[in-house]
């Protein structure tokens, strides 16, 4: 490509403009589905295209067509962040475009992946018998965790025999627990009907871990074979936080293997004073957080530690001939960790994060947007016809717009949510408790302020007085 040294320059300054422009675009674009599409060529080019008229189209069309995850008033789902210091490391990494599958396909690469995987381990508090490796989503990282806990309670059998003939194994988890578990079992051929839902307890929504031992006496009476359980620190819906210590306990009693789903909460473990919500996570055997959630380093960035590598290898390293690393047998190959083979460059833009911000500079940002998540729950508390459904769980709280004179509260709260996102100024997502419809709202957005969260309150109000 020409002039390719002048384009990379236009893009990075596209980039800085962007980000410096984003409070005066609405978080949602005002599009309709297939309006994209609509613009674009039915089929590719058999002649080069001048490269101007390439970029313009992804500055008319593909830009204002999408959702700004990087917008401070990003208030929905969970943040996805890209702080700027990430974005230049993976321009970096897709310069080299390495493929971090062995060490020798990647040696920097791979040396890195474990001093950074190392450096959070020290941030989040974790013991150093934690090892842990980078995968690319908290979902694979989680299929990864139940596959291990398929294999061991198989005695390794199952990628050899399937799993026809074998005992029915059983997996625990709350009813609170993201979708990514339900597709772990899924995937693994454990099966949806062997996910045993533990009652919650408690005002975290936590799993009761006396209901846990008795499923699993239950369980192992009428044949089962239980293999592992899974624990939420700040599950998705509200934030729901398991009781982790208690639940490894009971778990431990049966030589079940534990894996803490921290995808989003586990980056606030920075901060020492939030590690009480995951009082016991030292004992566990597998613990999986997004840095590419809160920490600033964008997707995919997944934290996955493990006390025994070695079941993560047994279940999942494949070696055939073209993948040996001639007279180099020792040194570690992370694919061999986890379910892809190709991996892409993901320690770099962690390295730059935490040098770039520091570990206090994080704790600063976390501490900042949980502050002001509540004290915008207190002020909606306060307001006409608002009420809280669940409590701040870090930066994450629900409430509901339960005017006196509405009669069907889950369908004026979803018009609510729908008539917030159209509006453009601020992004939110629903949620239900106890069957109920409720509004969900985070923040976390590198660069959101107080005054963008507390601006939150007069748009909120603002449109349910509309409805
Ligand atoms: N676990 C929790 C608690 C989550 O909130 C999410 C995503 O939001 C996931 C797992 C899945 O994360 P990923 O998109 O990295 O697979």
């Amino acid at each position: 490509m020409e002039d390719w040294r002048a384009w990379a320059v236009k893009a990075a300054e596209w980039g800085f403009d962007y980000r410096a422009g984003l409070r005066d675009l609405p978080v949602r674009p005002p599009v309709q589905p297939g309006e994209i599409a609509a613009k674009i060529a039915p089929s590719p080019p058999e002649q080069p295209e001048p490269f101007e008229r390439v970029f313009a189209d992804f500055e008319h069309i593909i830009a204002p067509g999408m959702t700004h995850w990087q917008h401070p008033r990003f208030f929905a789902y969970f943040p996805s962040n890209s702080a700027p210091a990430s974005l230049i490391a993976e321009h970096l990494a897709s310069a080299i475009n390495a493929v971090c599958m062995l060490w020798q396909t990647s040696p920097a690469a791979t040396e890195l992946e474990t001093k950074t995987i190392d450096w959070l381990r020290q941030a989040f508090g974790l013991p150093e018998a934690f090892k842990g490796c980078i995968q690319d989503t908290a979902s694979t990282a989680t299929l990864a965790a139940v596959l291990v806990m398929r294999e061991r309670a198989l005695n390794f059998t199952g990628n050899a025999a399937g799993l026809s003939g074998a005992p029915r194994l059983r997996i625990y988890c709350s009813a609170e627990a993201h979708s990514s578990i339900d597709r772990a079992v899924w995937f693994s051929g454990i099966g949806a009907d062997n996910l045993v839902r533990i009652p919650i307890n408690g005002p975290l929504r936590g799993a009761d871990p006396n209901a846990l031992r008795a499923l699993i006496r239950a369980d192992i009476d009428a044949g089962y074979k239980p293999a592992g359980v899974i624990a939420n620190v700040g599950a998705t819906g509200i934030g729901a936080t398991d009781p982790v210590g208690e639940l490894v306990k009971v778990a431990h009693e049966h030589d079940l293997y534990v894996h803490v789903d921290a995808a989003w909460a586990g980056a606030a473990m920075i901060c020492p004073e939030f590690r009480t919500l995951w009082e016991g996570v030292e004992r566990a055997d597998s613990i999986i957080i997004n840095p590419h959630k809160w920490l600033g380093a964008q997707i995919h960035c997944s934290a996955h530690f493990v006390r025994d590598p070695s079941s993560l290898t047994r279940t999942l390293a494949a070696r055939p001939d073209y993948l040996h690393t001639l007279g180099l047998d020792e040194v570690v190959n992370y694919s061999e960790w986890g379910v892809p083979l190709g991996r892409q460059f993901r320690a770099l833009k962690l390295w730059f994060v935490l040098r770039a911000y520091g570990l206090e500079g994080l704790r600063a940002m976390i501490r900042n947007h949980v502050a002001w998540s509540r004290m915008l729950c207190e002020k909606l508390r306060g307001a006409d016809g608002f009420e809280i459904v669940t409590a701040p769980m870090l930066s994450l709280f629900s409430f509901r717009y339960a005017p006196t004179r509405a009669d069907d509260l889950d369908a004026l709260n979803l018009r609510l949510v729908e008539a917030i996102n159209a509006d453009g100024r601020i992004y939110l997502t629903q949620t239900r408790v106890d069957g109920r419809v409720a509004v969900r709202f985070q923040a976390g957005q590198f660069e959101c302020t107080e005054d963008d969260v507390m601006s939150a309150y007069g748009v909120i109000t603002e449109i349910a007085s509309t409805l």
